[in-house]
């Protein structure tokens, strides 16, 4: 291949390194090399080991012990460190570490990249909002900066408004009824209670650090050139047109990414865990729509006795289900599951650790998804046109929950003290009740909206044209 480097524009694309955020920059940043751009993608080592170690052994790009991610010479892989103690081995990470490491060593890490380890100058740094320290480079350096939001759009806008909860004194949390609050006055967001807000306000402390993480990151965004989200309009229009009076910055939806960036560069995965793909197989032979899925990404924990009532609640509905569980799902503990359950549920489920989700979630087998409403869950949902169930752990997931079920009709939501009783219920409702069917018109409706957004004439698709030209000026 003989490539002219510097004839390219060279971006720079980091996410926050947690698997729902490198997934979509991941998507973005082939979308972006699809179109000629010289692409270098920057990952922490701890995530960069992973991603190593959990590539199918099928891939066609080299073999499974090789070092590098490297498939192209214009698309290459570079590290930081992320500054932790070194961790065991795919152990999800503290986020309140993870983000006072971010906040006083990154700055330094990545400058040092940026200034003597490229192969050419970055025309273009791409960051997620949540590595709020690649503003300060790129201004020190002059590299323009364009931020990228992984998550949905309400979720953005309850963090650019913590600031005001701290001014009306709801944060500090001093007393926990204070959390039915109701928060009516953000504009474009209807029916919210304090605890729909993004879980890192539930702080006694006013001192917290992911609360000021953030505080800083989301002062630093009218410091870009613009913003990138990974919605639709279509679903989250009244908030976006109100965001639009509070970021000035050119916005552009480009969702659902998976969509958008469908067929590129397939061997490069962005998994973080090894898929096992033999649910695939299992999944074969089911009828259609008759099996659960339930999965709560990458770094939601629970407690054993919440996973014990989980596992009761599905295995008395009497559906078939698939069950991602990661070991480190039970808090403090390997998750291990009650011996009568698995044998009651023998033949009735298949337990995994990791899936492809996104096939998971097209295959006609798969009637409802039991969710902990990330948002590339919730996309990847709406795609297959899988009805939800919610159960919020943390960050953004109880607004992306409550948009869910109050704003588009296509979830329910579950109690967070969970019980089998209402597992039960609700995944009976889901599978087959009137709210289920309502929810699964509702969610092909949908699916077929952002299907056609993504295709030639489509807005996200007409979006990504326009960051093309007028962000990273393809035609000028
Ligand atoms: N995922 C997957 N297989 C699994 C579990 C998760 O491929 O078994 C992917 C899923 O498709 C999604 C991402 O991991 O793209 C999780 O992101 P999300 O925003 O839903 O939640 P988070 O993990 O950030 O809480």
């Amino acid at each position: 291949m003989n490539i002219n480097k510097n004839k390219k524009p060279h971006v720079l694309c980091i996410p926050f390194p947690s698997q729902g955020h490198i997934t979509p920059m991941l998507k973005f940043a082939k979308l972006l090399h699809s179109k000629d751009f010289h692409i270098t993608f920057i990952n922490t080592e701890y995530n960069h080991n992973r991603l190593l170690k959990s590539r199918p052994s099928s891939s066609s790009s080299s073999s499974s012990s090789s070092s590098s991610l490297d498939l192209f010479e214009d698309f290459v892989f570079e590290t930081i460190p992320d500054g932790l103690p070194p961790s065991g081995e795919d152990v999800t990470q503290d986020i309140p570490s993870l983000c006072e490491s971010l906040s006083t060593k990154c700055l330094f890490y990545f400058k040092e990249l940026v200034t003597t380890r490229l192969s050419s100058p970055a025309t273009f740094i791409v960051s997620d909002i949540f590595m709020g320290f690649t503003s300060d480079v790129a201004a020190e350096l002059g590299i323009p900066l364009v931020l990228f939001w992984s998550a949905s759009a309400c979720g953005l806008m309850c963090y650019l408004h913590y600031n005001h909860l701290i001014q009306a004194n709801l944060v500090p949390l001093t007393d926990e009824s204070d959390l039915e609050t109701k928060v009516e006055w953000i504009p474009g967001m209807k029916n919210m209670r304090l605890k729909d807000m993004p879980t890192f306000i539930r702080t006694k402390d006013i001192n917290d650090i992911v609360l000021n993480y953030i505080l800083k990151d989301m002062e630093r965004v009218p410091k870009a050139s613009a913003l990138v989200i990974n919605t639709m309009n279509e679903l989250e229009q009244e908030v976006l047109t109100a965001m639009s009076s509070i970021i000035t910055l050119p916005t552009y939806t480009i969702g659902p990414l998976s969509l958008l960036s469908k067929q590129l560069l397939p061997t490069l995965g962005s998994n973080l865990w090894k898929e096992d793909m033999s649910c695939m197989e299992w999944l074969a032979g089911k009828k259609a729509s008759s099996v659960v899925y339930v999965n709560f990404g990458s770094v939601a924990v629970m407690s054993k006795k919440q996973m014990v009532e989980f596992a009761w609640g599905l295995a008395n509905s009497e559906h078939e289900f698939l069950w991602v569980i990661r070991p480190d799902l039970v808090r403090g503990d390997t998750a291990v599951l009650p011996p009568e359950f698995l044998t009651e549920t023998q033949g009735k489920r298949m337990l995994t650790s990791w899936t492809p989700q996104e096939d998971v979630l097209k295959h006609e087998a798969i009637g409802g998804f039991l969710t902990h409403g990330g948002w590339n869950s919730i996309l990847e949902s709406i795609c297959g046109g899988v009805p939800m169930l919610c159960w919020p752990f943390f960050a953004e997931q109880q607004t992306n929950c409550r948009h869910m079920s109050c704003e588009w009709g296509i979830g329910m939501e579950i109690d967070e003290d969970v019980e089998r009783e209402e597992v039960e219920r609700l995944v009976r409702e889901l599978m087959g009740g009137e709210k289920g069917k309502e929810m699964k018109k509702k969610v092909v409706e949908l699916k077929q909206i952002a299907f056609r957004g993504c295709e030639v004439g489509g807005l996200s698709f007409a979006h990504m044209e326009s960051v093309l030209n007028d962000v990273f000026g393809l035609r000028g």
